[in-house]
């Protein structure tokens, strides 16, 4: 183990280089809710168990990301992916050809998927992609779940190619780098949603959409957005929102309001975090609108949520949540 420069011990994160010891290391690391940065062809992904709501709020409040946008969920296997995401005949054909390699394949949840609900923002979609890494690969496999794994830098700086770049930007907010040198690709996936027909192009990367049209032998359909202005999950066309009526910043529940408390409130209907931990809140957001989001209910009341650290990003989602709608 090495320290980075002007790190305390303390604070430190292990750059282990990603021998077979080191990668079972980090896989118990993952498997105990830690967030472990690791190698992939593109990037260095933050990993975490995306099976977690705890291990993906820790994701977003280490990359410090004032929005919630959904994750990755890196597999190891088609059959892996198979368990998360209904896989029609195209999501078959696009992943016997392409994987593992830099194409993501958003697809509809399985009525049993165990990939946290935060980790797909609240909707009934999750991102999939077998990244073509042996270290990846080893670390998922080891790990036995899907990881979910967001590029490992802070919000708004460039993503990391290099396990130094990880240190210098992450610092001691993963517990272990595993270092599997340079990334070969150095741009992220290509994400191509396949919820609708056509597939549409959500964002391009690795791989060219050229190329997948030739392959699918049809036109994809382009996101409204530029390629120049990165999806950002401000910019996501559709997010999650609740059909009932939102309220904010409530002090306490109006007639057959349901009340999502935060902090002491045993007044609640149900408690985002009773002690006020932010990460805590962050990991239940989605689950509990969910569970509040029924008829015996008129509105959804919610106490306010401090503005600082994933309570901006917690903000964020409840404002468009109660925003009014304008959508079909
Ligand atoms: P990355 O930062 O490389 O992990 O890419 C994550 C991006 O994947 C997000 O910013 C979204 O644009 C996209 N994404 C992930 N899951 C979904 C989803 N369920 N629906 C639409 N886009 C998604
Ligand atoms: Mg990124």
């Amino acid at each position: 183990m090495h320290y980075g420069p002007g790190m305390s011990p303390r604070r430190a994160i292990a750059i282990l280089p990603a021998t077979q010891a080191a990668i079972a290391e980090a896989a118990e690391a993952l498997t105990r809710g830690g967030l472990v940065a690791f190698p992939t062809e593109t990037v260095y992904g933050l990993g975490g168990d995306s099976t977690s709501d705890q291990a993906v709020a820790a994701i977003f409040e280490a990359k410090g990301r004032p929005s919630f946008n959904p994750l990755i969920a890196h597999v190891a296997a088609i059959a892996q992916a198979e368990s998360l995401a209904e896989m029609d005949e195209t999501a078959h054909r696009l992943a016997a050809r392409f994987w593992p390699g830099p194409l993501t394949l958003v697809l509809r949840r399985r009525s049993d998927c165990p990939v946290s609900l935060l980790a797909s923002a609240g909707l009934d979609s999750v991102a999939v992609r077998m990244p073509d890494h042996k270290v990846a690969l080893a670390l998922i496999e080891a790990a036995g779940r899907p990881l979910a794994a967001p590029s490992a830098n802070r919000s708004g700086r460039i993503s990391p190619t290099r396990a130094e770049h990880v240190a210098e930007c992450l610092g001691g907010r993963v517990q272990i780098i595993l270092d599997g040198g340079p990334c070969r690709v150095g741009v992220e996936s290509t994400i191509l949603d396949l919820t609708e027909a056509p597939p549409t192009l959500l964002r391009p990367g690795g791989i060219s959409a050229e190329e997948l049209e030739e392959f699918l032998g049809l036109s994809l359909r382009r996101s409204a957005q530029s390629p120049e202005a990165p999806r950002s999950p401000g910019q996501l066309e559709s997010h999650y929102a609740p059909a009932l009526p939102v309220r904010l910043n409530a002090q306490a529940a109006q007639e057959n309001e349901a009340l999502l408390g935060f902090g002491p409130a045993d007044f609640a209907t149900i408690n985002l975090s009773p002690t006020g931990d932010l990460v805590e809140a962050a990991s239940h957001l989605f689950a509990m609108l969910r569970a509040l989001d029924r008829p015996e209910f008129k509105a959804i009341a919610v106490m306010p949520i401090p503005e600082k650290g994933l309570g901006r990003a917690i903000n964020d989602r409840l404002r468009r949540a109660a925003a009014p709608r304008g959508r079909p």
